[in-house]
């Protein structure tokens, strides 16, 4: 789950209304977004030209730009002829999109009032790489904030100052993501995926209130129902990723991915409810 490369990107760029060249799309060292995180953002695969639940993604953008307070300056439909235009523009059948939406730099200080709000959607290609057979985690010292600390819901910035340190901490102890537990001791996600448990023929996995609220999320539980699984959304604590048959995070870029070792502890190598959903997954996906 490294993240994708923007050295030698030069495609189009959707900024403020139209496509500019990779390099016109800059913003201003005075920027809101930038030195108090009014800011939030999408991350969206093409699939064969297409992005895989684009409407849900903008809606998600446009309620978290609402949680801290900001409005888009467009509505859903413009939001998402943005995103195609920048896709179409770029040309790749395979991608990565990244809306993002910031608070402008008309003022320097707490109180955004008075900002304008900037928005963009960057178009890279998916690289052709091999899925990572299964990932390992480290429990972080890291908490995800709760629910009066950052609005849970909200794709934003603010958030990811601790993914990262997370992230950082869990790959200089020799793993691949971290998993981030809550203020209570439950399980939330990982730096940037959310995580389900198969235990006895069940798929669990932690209430959203405090973790994001996942589109992989929410696609693989409807998947997993319609196969005919139970799930259910529960507290977890850690000892119940010790235990458990199978664990697979959840995400836009990720998608289904196995996860090996958790806090010290293999997983057993058989994993056929995980196999299930990652086919289950990629058919929706890649579907006509
Ligand atoms: N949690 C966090 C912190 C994330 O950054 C992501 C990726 N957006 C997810 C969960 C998974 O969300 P989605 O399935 O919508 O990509």
């Amino acid at each position: 789950m490294s993240g994708l490369p923007t050295a030698g990107a030069s495609g189009p760029v959707w900024l403020d209304g139209g496509l500019v060249e990779w390099e016109r799309a800059r913003l201003h060292a005075a920027s809101f977004g930038l030195h108090n995180a009014g800011c939030v953002f999408e991350g969206i695969r093409v699939y064969g030209g297409r992005p895989f639940e684009l409407r849900r993604h903008c809606e998600r953008l446009s309620a978290s730009a609402g949680a801290l307070g900001f409005e888009l300056p467009c509505g859903l439909g413009e939001l998402e002829r943005a995103v195609l235009d920048a896709v179409t523009a770029n040309g790749h059948a395979e991608a990565y999109v990244r809306p993002v939406a910031w608070q402008g730099d008309e003022v320097i200080g707490i109180d955004p009032h008075g900002t304008s709000v900037h928005l963009a959607a960057l178009v890279l290609p998916w690289p052709e790489r091999p899925r990572a057979s299964g990932v390992t985690l480290a429990q972080s010292r890291w908490r995800r904030a709760p629910a009066d600390v950052l609005p849970p819901g909200a794709k934003a910035s603010c958030h990811y100052v601790t993914g990262a340190l997370a992230l950082r901490e869990a790959r200089a102890a020799g793993c691949d993501d971290a998993l981030l537990l809550d203020r209570r001791g439950y399980v939330a996600e990982a730096s940037g995926a959310n995580l389900f448990v198969v235990r006895g023929g069940a798929v669990l996995t932690p209430i959203a209130d405090v973790a994001l609220d996942g589109i992989t999320r929410q696609t693989v539980i409807a998947l997993a129902r319609r196969r005919g699984l139970t799930v259910r959304e529960e507290r977890l604590l850690p000892e119940d990723l010790r235990a458990a048959d199978e664990l697979f995070l959840t995400g836009t870029a990720c998608e289904v991915q196995p996860v090996a070792a958790a806090l010290g502890a293999a997983l057993p190598e058989e994993n056929p409810v995980t196999r299930s959903l990652i086919a289950a997954y990629r058919e929706l996906t890649r579907a006509g």
